[in-house]
């Protein structure tokens, strides 16, 4: 049977509209900082009816002001009678928002429960924006001055999400949950919750992603440097008696928020602006040669240690292919950049170089390869380190090269392991000798499929 207008107009009069709750984690953490409020009608003899039911009916009819007003009472009443000082979620629909006292009617509710607004998080889905933005504004100004945060709601299901972003001071961006629930499955999803989660990193917004039901999820998404999760994987909504009894403790079902990895999130160093100046920082004060490619062999990055290699600047390099900078290396390192492609990581190949057009001077690189792989495994691009140990070429390798290519691969006498970490630990420390196997060890230890290789070529 379902559900019309005067069923929800008898349920708002029999006070049979019941507040939800359903848990919001911090995900380095697993801690629960607060609680988005979901609406449900409780009627005698029916199951419990969904906001899916009755959401729309209310909006049409104007209905919805009186829903806002019944559950928030109702949800700041229950959190105001917690000692932990959590934070309340509400959902404001579109229509809500050209009212211009909407503000009045939020600073009168917490008034009357004693819920502090500071700790009131409005949530609004995007698509609710796009007719006023000037009004947007103006009632957005005003929250926020009441001390409420603001959230975007199912943020990348809408039509001008971006142009919202930037016209309206959001706190925080909730990443919809149809691409949280595909993350683990489809490429395309996950490059989508990246590229949102890097969007509101760089406009200073946290992020929360909706629809969390695994681990797998939970962690790739710490490991995307998202900041809060919400979903059935931590606690699925819940009436306020539940609540109650979770936090008196005699209960504990339904309350395991901390995604059980802790690995991934040791090695998770910053968000990701500051893994961005982390890695500038190392390349640009880099002693060796360092560039990553993307799967197309484009360089994304190099440094100037590495550019001066190529004789070329770093500003050449950017957006090209080693094939389109340098072809007579490329034609002689593509099978390594192709396997590393694959996901094998090559170290030490050893590269023999002449500058211009052969009659320059030689130069012998020790190159190495690192693919680099996404949150999913996937090969995303190749990581490239080069060495230049020709000073030391002669301790290294005794190879008089080939005549007609100048390739040189497979014909050198390899030179003993304990010479090229002196040597690493000379270039990379000179004034420590005594620690040169230890950081030798950091540039030439063989990952899993490590090869060593040796070949030449001219540039
Ligand atoms: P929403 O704001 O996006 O709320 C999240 C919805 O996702 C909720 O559906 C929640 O039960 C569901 N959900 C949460 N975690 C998971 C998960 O891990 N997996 C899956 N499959 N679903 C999950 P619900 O309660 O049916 O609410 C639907 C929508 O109705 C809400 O979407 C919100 O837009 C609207 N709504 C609910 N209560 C209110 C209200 O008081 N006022 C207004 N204006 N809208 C409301
Ligand atoms: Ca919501
Ligand atoms: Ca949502």
């Amino acid at each position: 049977m379902s559900f019309c207008e005067w069923d929800l107009r008898e349920s708002l009069e029999r006070n049979e509209l019941v507040p939800y709750f359903q848990p919001l984690v911090d995900l380095r953490s697993g801690d629960v900082f607060g609680f988005e409020v979901l609406a449900r009608i409780e009627r005698p003899g029916r199951d419990l009816i969904l906001p899916g039911e009755f959401i729309a009916i209310a909006e049409r009819t104007g209905l919805i002001d009186e829903i806002t007003r019944q559950i928030s009472v109702k949800a700041m009443q229950v959190l105001a009678g917690i000692p932990t000082p959590y934070t309340l979620s509400i959902n404001i629909s579109p229509h809500q928002l050209q009212s211009a006292n909407l503000i009045g009617k939020i600073e009168r509710l917490t008034r009357q429960t004693g819920f502090s607004p500071e700790r009131l998080h409005i949530e609004i889905t995007e698509g609710a924006l796009i007719d006023n933005m000037a009004q947007a504004r103006e009632v957005f100004a005003g929250l926020r001055k009441l001390g409420c945060k603001l959230a975007m709601d199912d943020f990348g299901t809408g039509y001008s999400s971006l142009h919202h972003l930037q016209g309206l001071p959001f706190n925080t961006l909730k990443v919809d949950r149809s691409f949280v629930s595909s993350m683990t499955r489809e490429r395309e999803s996950r490059k989508i919750v990246a590229a949102v989660l890097g969007l509101g990193h760089s406009l200073g917004l946290e992020t929360l992603a909706e629809g969390v039901e695994t681990d797998e999820q939970a962690e790739m998404l710490v490991q995307m440097g998202c900041d809060q999760g919400q979903g059935w994987l931590f606690g699925r909504p819940m009436p306020a008696h539940k609540l109650l009894e979770l936090q008196s403790g005699t209960s504990t079902k339904g309350w395991s928020a901390k995604p059980k990895d802790s690995e991934t999130q040791a090695g998770l160093d910053g968000m990701p602006a500051e893994r961005l100046a982390q890695l500038r920082a190392i390349y640009d004060g880099s002693p060796i040669g360092l560039c990553y490619l993307d799967r197309k062999l484009r360089y994304v990055s190099i440094n100037k240690c590495m550019a001066e290699l190529d004789g070329m600047s770093i500003t050449a390099h950017l957006g090209r292919t080693p094939k389109e900078v340098a072809p007579d290396y490329f034609a002689h390192m593509e099978p390594y950049l192709l396997r590393a492609l694959n996901g094998e990581a090559i170290s030490r190949v050893e590269v023999r170089q002449q500058a211009g057009s052969g009659h320059g001077k030689t130069s012998t690189m020790l190159v190495s390869l690192q693919p680099a792989f996404d949150e999913a495994g996937e090969t995303v691009g190749v990581s490239m380190t080069a060495l230049d140990v020709s000073p030391w070429n002669g301790a290294l390798t005794t190879n008089s090269g080939c005549a007609s290519c100048t390739c040189m691969a497979n014909l050198g006498v390899e030179a003993p392991q304990s010479q090229i970490t002196a040597l690493l630990g000379k270039i990379l420390q000179p004034k420590a000798e005594s620690h040169a196997a230890s950081l030798s060890n950091k540039v030439v230890t063989k990952p899993r499929h490590a090869r060593k290789e040796r070949i030449a070529v001219t540039r």
